[in-house]
């Protein structure tokens, strides 16, 4: 099965035909129709499965089938998607795949994390960010700071979640969380589903669809 035959335009089936991807793998299959159709997803997947593209490339998709709807109305500190990673090196990664992917796009996305300096991070959300890959920590200092805003934000992706609970990061999680608006479509991905993850997900979940692979 193609790519192009799983619901992706053109500008993002031609960016993944330059990254010589020639099948979608299995969570790519399955999860890329369920995430296009709104529905907030729960999904088992390891590193190296293609599991960053799974949840990315329907996110653009819905993403760009908005802008080419409706006049693009981002304002200043308002993001649109909001990927929580447990570190720093995946946040990079992440927004690093991101950027490939939506290079025929007019679609911003930006990595933020601790460690570094703020000020430089928070100049480039002035004009509002499509999606925003962050660390916990950080971004919380942001949102206290009023430096981003979620009242604009459609979907909430939460990555290695496993990653994130065995980090400690559940108070960080869940003050964020409090923050996003009810109406939003939410997709969490982790290695393994323990019960601590399951929790989690029935707090923040809705009628989610269960993908494992
Ligand atoms: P991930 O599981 O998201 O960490 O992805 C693992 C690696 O697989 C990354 O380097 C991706 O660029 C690559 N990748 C993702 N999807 C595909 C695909 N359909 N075909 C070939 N490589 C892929």
């Amino acid at each position: 099965m193609p790519f192009s035959q799983l619901g992706l335009s053109n500008p993002i089936v031609n960016a993944i035909a330059d990254l010589d991807y020639r099948q979608p793998t299995d969570i790519q299959k399955r999860a890329i129709p369920v995430i296009l159709s709104g529905k907030d997803v729960i999904a088992a997947a390891q590193t190296g499965t293609g599991k960053t593209a799974s949840f990315v490339l329907p996110l653009l998709e819905k993403l760009h089938a908005a802008e080419s709807d409706t006049e693009r109305n981002l304002r200043g500190k308002r993001i649109r998607v909001l990927i929580v990673t447990p570190t720093r090196e995946l946040a990079v990664q992440v927004e690093a795949n991101i950027a490939q992917y939506s290079k025929y796009l007019n679609i911003s996305s930006m990595a933020m994390y601790g460690g570094t300096e703020i000020e430089p991070q928070k100049q480039r959300l002035i004009w509002g960010i499509d999606i925003l890959v962050a660390t916990p920590g950080r971004l919380l200092d942001m949102a206290h700071q009023r430096a981003v805003y979620f009242d604009q934000l459609e979907a909430f992706v939460l990555d290695e979640a496993d990653r994130m609970l065995d980090m400690g990061f559940i108070d960080d999680i869940n003050k964020i969380i409090e923050r996003l608006p009810e109406q939003r479509q939410n997709l969490l991905f982790s290695a393994t589903i323990s019960d601590d993850v399951r929790a989690l997900a029935k707090r923040t979940l809705h009628h989610a669809t269960e993908i494992s692979i």
